[in-house]
């Protein structure tokens, strides 16, 4: 079997607009590592995503400080009886709750954030996700009264596309600003900082290079963070459990409970989460199952497909060191 392995799951629910959640592994010296970009990322864009599955696959992530990550449960745009249930289900002390869905107005996202605050009750903390989707004026009016009606809010995800617009709202609320969208590339956290956009920062591993660098990254911006995932299987899930595990101080629940979206999986022992927590695991621990790894392959053409991807960032990499820019110098 080679070193490379795509795999494919179904999604339990249509998300960023597919259903089917396609990615592969790599197999390294101790052990294997998550690649998964999106299909529709350019290869200087999928290569630090690389970096994490090699970092994973080398075993090269730094010393836990916990041992288990306290995690959210998220509530899709839906209505109160579903989004109830939902939390209720999911056992976490934490509930990110989506808001500002095309279609659906304020009062919509109150009965939402009502529903959410009866069943986490008075003690668990709720957070909205607006995925840029307010102005900067809408998301004042928007803040202040889903504010009211959770009786607190822990924080605003993107209220608004830019990281202008970030700045401009957190000028003018309470409520802590989080910026999410708008840290995608490896600069973008110093930009937030720089202007002061937001109140914490999330993190995925993937697109940022991996456990450390978001580690160096978390370290220079001096904001705390949430960790996030970006739909992945077990494997990925454990290098942003490894970076929640790292960070010297961890105050807010992760985005990290998102194993269940995926119907497979490329290990046996899912990393879901149990009374709103999940275990810290060590490469080590992180065994791929050879058959599970053969029920879950992606035909033939798409293990060619990603064959392909995989040397477009060999060789992009080898330009990038041949020109003596490097491919790590993108930070501000
Ligand atoms: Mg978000």
């Amino acid at each position: 079997m080679s070193d490379l392995i795509v795999w494919q799951s179904p999604l339990r629910t249509r998300f960023r607009g597919i259903d089917v959640r396609e990615g592969a592994v790599i197999r390294g010296e101790r052990g294997w590592g998550e690649w998964s970009p999106f299909l529709e990322y350019g290869t200087a864009e999928v290569e630090p995503w690389l970096r994490c599955a090699e970092e994973a696959a080398a075993g090269d992530w730094p010393e836990p400080v916990r041992d288990a990550v306290a995690v959210n449960v998220t509530v899709p745009a839906t209505d109160p009886e579903r989004a109830h249930r939902i939390v209720r289900e999911g056992g976490c002390r934490t509930a990110k709750v989506k808001v500002a869905e095309r279609g659906q107005s304020l009062a919509d996202d109150l009965a939402r954030i009502e529903a959410v605050r009866d069943a986490i009750g008075p003690d668990g903390l709720i957070r909205v996700d607006a995925n840029g989707g307010w102005s900067v004026e809408e998301a004042i009016v928007a803040i202040s009264a889903l504010d009211t009606a959770a009786h607190g809010l822990e924080y605003v995800e993107q209220p608004a596309k830019t990281v202008e617009e970030l700045a401009q709202v957190r000028r003018r609320v309470e409520v802590p600003i989080a910026a999410d969208e708008s840290i995608r590339r490896a600069g973008d956290p110093y930009r937030v900082r720089d202007l002061e956009a937001a109140d914490i920062a999330v993190l995925k591993v993937q697109p940022l290079g991996g456990v450390r660098a978001c580690l160096r990254i978390a370290e220079e911006i001096g904001l705390p963070v949430v960790v996030s995932s970006a739909l992945e299987t077990t494997l990925g899930l454990a290098a942003g459990v490894a970076l929640a595990a790292a960070l010297p101080e961890l105050p807010h629940a992760c985005g990290l409970a998102t194993g269940q979206l995926l119907v497979d999986d490329v290990v046996r022992d899912r990393l879901l989460p149990v009374d709103g927590m999940l275990p810290v695991r060590r490469p080590g621990e992180l065994a791929v199952d050879r058959a599970l790894l053969a029920e879950v392959a992606a035909p033939v053409e798409r293990q060619h497909w990603w064959a392909a991807r995989l040397a477009e960032v060999h060789a992009f990499r080898d330009a990038a060191r041949s020109s003596g820019a490097g491919v790590r110098d993108d930070r501000r």
